[in-house]
């Protein structure tokens, strides 16, 4: 089996990727909070996941994908402070909790369908995962790892070694992330501690979503109250996957609380290590600028589509930055990608056309060390830290192969494409209204001849099409087709 090598964001290295059980992976992806439509960062997010999973399965891994939804108990800031995300849409909204994830997890679901991401094996909701969260808060509390107040029960991030371990951060700017000052319960020890679970008491007084537990405050009857967001990836982990499991992932921004978090609860409770491997995707700008809904630049993909972008197309410009990048979105790149993924749609039907400038009998002897050299340049990439970028780079150098017959480069290309997800399998010829069949055959052949700059035999093709009533008007690097009036 081919070595993949990743970088861990524990230990800041690239590794050999051993896993736990020969030929398979067990991954976690810390799913959307699902309290309003996912913008195309958070796609980004998903799809920068997707690809690592497709390389793991084209290179014959058989991959067990956890993806859960947050429906409970994410706080607006991260450090256990404010309102619960979802009770602030369900207000918005004038609908339930449950009502607010049903929509916002079917718009989710769409969404990730589009872009043709493969759907995760597991789709916990934390809301139905509530009583392995308080199994985990028990024996967290039995193990002396945490404590209770009347308002939270708090990890006690004091009782573990190298909380800090995957951010590198020493305590005090971890302080920063985590607490930042503010502690709304006199009774939380230190300022990094997290609610692991809330009572139904102070500013979560009126909570709409609550279960009884064992746990005990003067303030509520049967322990009342609701997880805290970072236990819930731990027991939804360990109930799908297991105690250690081979990758986490999820973006950048969870590495000092969130992730720390994860590890150092899971880790406690279970006695063993948590994750082996470590992947975080940095962030998606638009116009080099933080999205934000306040500047309108928080799209979604229904805005992408609703200007004419085929989600494809989207995927298309997410192919072309590195996970470990930062990407800038604009709506120029957005277009360049949109006429770069239309080419390749052209090449995968132009047909069986290829110019071939060696003799055939010496083709013979080379086409396969030719078709196997592409193959392990592709497999090269992948399987360096999935560098699917580069891997792209290889697509483009295929296409404009003139020593290799068109029907290969398509076959090559198709398989390549288990790992891209561009859906080039279900390519078909555009019909475009009125054209010709004919017509259309011999625009697709001045496509390609213009793709490998064989301008002579572009030109001749498009007298031809001209002498059967037809005119193309080359712009923006795109063609138009138009019937001479
Ligand atoms: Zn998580």
């Amino acid at each position: 089996m081919e070595t993949i090598r990743i970088f861990n964001t524990l230990g800041r290295k690239k590794e050999e990727f051993k896993p736990l059980k020969k030929g398979r992976v067990l991954m976690y992806h810390c799913g959307p909070t699902v309290y309003w439509t996912q913008h195309i960062g958070n796609m980004r997010g998903m799809v920068m996941a997707d690809l690592i999973v497709r390389t793991f399965e084209y290179l014959g891994y058989k991959v067990k994908l956890t993806r859960n939804y947050t429906d409970v108990g994410h706080l607006t800031s991260d450090q256990d402070e404010g309102e619960d995300k979802m009770e602030k849409a369900a207000k918005r909204d004038n609908l339930s909790p449950e009502q607010i994830a049903d929509k916002y997890i079917k718009i989710f679901e769409t969404d990730t369908r589009e872009m043709n991401t493969r759907p995760a094996d597991y789709k916990p909701r934390a809301t139905e995962t509530i009583p392995e969260i308080i199994g985990m808060v028990k024996k967290l509390l039995d193990k002396g790892f945490a404590y209770e107040t009347d308002l939270a029960i708090y990890f006690d991030v004091t009782k573990v070694k190298n909380y800090t371990q995957l951010s590198g951060q020493k305590m005090e700017e971890n302080i920063q992330d985590a607490g930042k000052g503010e502690v709304s319960d006199g009774g939380k020890k230190h300022p990094a501690d997290f609610a692991i679970w809330f009572f139904r008491a102070g500013a979560h007084k009126n909570a709409l979503q609550y279960w009884p537990s064992p746990f005990k405050s003067k303030l509520v009857k049967n322990g009342a109250g609701f997880p805290g967001w970072h236990i819930e990836c731990s027991a939804m982990n360990k109930k799908f996957l297991g105690e250690t499991i081979d990758i986490h992932m999820g973006g950048v921004e969870h590495i000092p609380v969130h992730h720390s978090n994860e590890i150092a609860q899971s880790e406690a409770a279970n006695g063993v290590k948590f994750v082996n491997y470590w992947l975080h995707n940095e962030h998606l700008t638009v116009n080099n600028k933080k999205m934000a809904k306040s500047e309108g630049t928080s799209y979604a993909l229904s805005d992408i589509k609703e200007k004419g972008f085929e989600p494809m197309v989207l995927r298309y410009l997410f192919l072309q930055a590195h996970y470990r990048s930062k990407q800038n979105f604009t709506w120029e790149s957005l277009e360049a990608s949109k006429m770069a993924y239309q080419k390749l749609k052209d090449f995968m039907v132009a047909g069986k056309e290829g110019k071939l400038q060696a003799p055939i009998t010496k083709l013979k002897i080379n086409l396969k060390s030719q078709i196997q050299k592409y193959r392990e340049q592709f497999i090269g990439y992948i399987s360096d830290d999935f560098n699917v970028p580069g891997a792209l780079g290889v697509v483009w150098e295929i296409i404009k192969d003139n020593s290799l017959p068109y029907l290969d480069k398509k076959k090559l290309i198709l398989d390549f494409d288990r790992v891209f997800g561009l859906g080039l399998d279900k390519i078909k010829k555009e019909r475009k209204e009125g054209i010709p069949v004919a017509v259309e055959k011999l625009v697709a052949k001045r496509e390609l001849a213009r793709q490998n700059k064989d301008w002579g035999k572009a030109d001749s093709l498009r007298n031809k099409i001209y002498d059967l009533g037809f005119m193309i008007e080359d712009a923006d690097g795109k063609s138009v087709i138009k019937k001479i009036e």
